[in-house]
């Protein structure tokens, strides 16, 4: 503490005469070198020093120089081992004594300050030791709780008793948290487990870091009453697996920082977990949890206070730095890659592979002015970093990558790159995305990108758009879409009719699977199809945004094929999405 007040001489065994000091305490002896210490101390403390030094006495002792009569010091003289006089050296150790109280009243001072500010807050902080089992609790003014340290055990019989039915499992699921000592949780009670207080429905209780103390990691965490009304939900704010900021709350705080706020050198890393759906398919889901959880700590704690983090996807997570130089955004990121890495070696795609994490990086307002943009560098900057073999960072700069307008185009149509992530990226998700792009997106997507990326994604064969007046084939995707024209004339007359023999119809889809073995008053439809080999179809007549019919068609030539019952939804949430274009001026 106070290091700065320390000052240290060395002094003769012999003579006591100055051989070395740091320059403070040169100048209390006027840089003398010949005359030993004592002659420049004040006459009580040149008896008090002279006894001590014969007697080897330990421990501070005031004393006061000549050349600062009005300045207390205190003295440690640190005795030399055995040995003959002329060759030993006296350590001697001097605080300015004055300085130490007022740095003292100042830190009080602060301390007053900052458990003044502490009791603003109406959590309990709490500190559960493992070795011990003990609970220490903090800032429990408002609370029922009595502040100190607790037994552990004790202090979950109390809560049990106090708790409803209902309420049990969640506590449950907090005591064996800290019992394994899981760092980041997240139990909501469903009541006032805080106080008598008949405002406040539930008791949050949160894990939200480890600590290391004398060798042993202790779990730190809140005990929050939750509010009805007009405090922030903490179950809208954290993400219950890692503790971090949800995604929703992340993107509220980097908005306002970067579109209100304007603040500069903000940067924004999207950290994606390599091969992670792997790690789940190869070694369970719950291994999985651990690796998102582990992921989120380690992230956390090397950013530290100078950014903040939230998970915005299922693997996938949002760092916001604040001010940062690109020296230390490199060393941050680095950091993050090295140490999950090093968190599961041989997790990876392959036994002898770790898990690893792909990021990309962009900062306001270098690269861009606004958050959604800085959002999109960053975001194609981590489809690069996937692209160029995972596991590495790309930050973006604009003298290696492509300028904002072009990343929104490559984003935006193309072949088919609209989502980006593994070609087996759950169905759902692609829908979920298709239609956040739709939806949300800064300009919608091209129909002919939707459709191609629709076709990959569920591979059909073929994909037909009809819309206009009078109908007409507009857009073909699909391996098949060369024939989408001659598709579109054998099925046109009967899109929009109803067909009892259709072999299934889901919320206005007709559905028609291996159309060779349709017969009866099916024989002239069945004809018709094969004279085009179209062994299977699926017609979704829809009405477009304003209000004119259009139609999806799907196909497969050549190859019989049974539709999959489970992907029908999907279909249908494809045509609502469609719905939302002008099909067909
Ligand atoms: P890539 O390198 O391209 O990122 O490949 P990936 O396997 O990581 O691909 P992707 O990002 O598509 O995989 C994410 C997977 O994360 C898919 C989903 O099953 C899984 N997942 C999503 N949420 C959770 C979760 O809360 N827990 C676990 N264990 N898995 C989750
Ligand atoms: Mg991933």
């Amino acid at each position: 503490m106070l290091n700065t007040h320390i000052m240290e001489l060395l002094i003769a065994g012999n003579d006591h005469r100055v051989l070395s000091a740091n320059a403070e305490a040169w100048s209390l002896v006027n840089n003398n070198i010949f005359l030993p210490m004592e002659h420049f101390l004040s006459q009580d403390s040149r008896e008090a020093f002279c006894a001590r030094l014969s007697r080897g006495q330990d421990g501070w002792f005031p004393v006061f120089f000549q050349s600062a009569p009005d300045h207390p010091y205190l003295m440690r003289i640190e005795h030399p081992g055995e040995g003959d006089d002329a060759s030993r050296m006296i350590r001697l150790v001097l605080i300015q004594s004055d300085q130490v109280i007022s740095e003292f009243l100042l830190l009080n001072a602060q301390l007053s300050t900052m458990e003044a500010m502490l009791s603003l807050s109406e959590d309990v902080f709490f500190e559960y030791d493992p070795e011990a089992r003990t609970l220490s609790l903090l800032n429990t003014a408002q609370s029922r709780y009595t502040a100190g340290v607790r037994p552990f055990d004790p202090f979950c019989e109390e809560l049990r008793a106090q708790c409803a039915e209902a309420g049990l499992p969640e506590l449950e699921t907090f005591v064996a948290h800290l019992e394994n000592g899981s760092p980041r949780f997240l139990v909501t009670i469903p009541q006032n487990l805080f106080n008598s207080d008949p405002s406040i429905p539930c008791t949050m209780i949160r894990g939200v870091l480890t600590r290391r103390r004398d060798d042993r990691r202790t779990v730190v965490g809140v005990i929050h009453p939750q509010r009805a009304r007009g405090h922030e939900d903490p179950a809208q704010t954290y993400d219950p697996l890692t503790g971090l900021y949800t995604k929703d709350h992340i993107t509220r705080l980097a908005v306002n920082r970067i579109d209100q706020l304007h603040a500069q050198g903000t940067t924004l890393a999207i950290v994606d977990i390599d091969y992670f759906k792997h790690a789940n398919d190869a070694y369970g889901h719950q291994f999985g949890d651990q690796v998102l959880r582990e992921a989120a700590a380690i992230m956390e704690t090397t950013i530290g206070n100078r950014g903040i983090i939230g998970r915005i996807g299922g693997d996938e997570f949002l760092i916001v730095f604040y001010r940062i130089s690109l020296e230390d955004l490199r060393a941050h990121l680095r950091s993050i890659k090295s140490l999950i890495s090093s968190a599961f070696p041989d997790r990876g795609p392959r036994p002898d592979m770790p898990i690893t994490v792909s990021i990309g990086a962009a900062s306001y307002p270098g690269d861009a002015a606004c958050y959604q943009d800085v959002f999109t560098i960053a975001d194609y900057c981590l489809y690069l970093a996937k692209q160029k073999g995972r596991n590495r960072y790309v930050h973006y700069t604009t003298e290696k990558h492509p300028p904002l307008e072009e990343i929104r185009k490559i984003q935006a149509g193309g072949e088919r790159n609209l989502i980006y992530g593994r070609d087996d990226l759950p169905l759902g998700d692609v829908i979920v995305q298709l239609q956040y792009l739709i939806r949300y997106g800064s300009t919608p997507p091209p129909l002919s990108s939707v459709l191609n990326e629709f076709a990959f994604r569920f591979q059909i064969p073929l994909v037909l758009l009809g819309g206009g007046s009078p109908i007409r084939p507009l857009l073909a995707s699909g391996d098949q879409r060369s024939d989408g024209e001659a598709v579109w004339e054998t099925v046109q007359p009967y899109l929009f009719q109803p067909l009892s023999f259709a072999q299934g119809a889901f919320h206005g889809m007709t559905i028609f699977n291996q159309i060779p073995q349709l017969n009866g008053d099916a024989a002239p439809f069945r004809d018709a199809m094969l004279s085009r080999d179209v062994q299977a179809a699926i017609f979704c007549p829809f009405t477009d945004r304003n209000g004119h019919i259009a139609v999806l068609v799907l196909a497969s030539l050549h190859r019989p094929v049974f539709w999959n019952e489970q992907h029908l939804p999907y279909y249908r949430l494809m045509i609502d999405m469609l719905a939302q274009y002008v099909i067909g001026e």
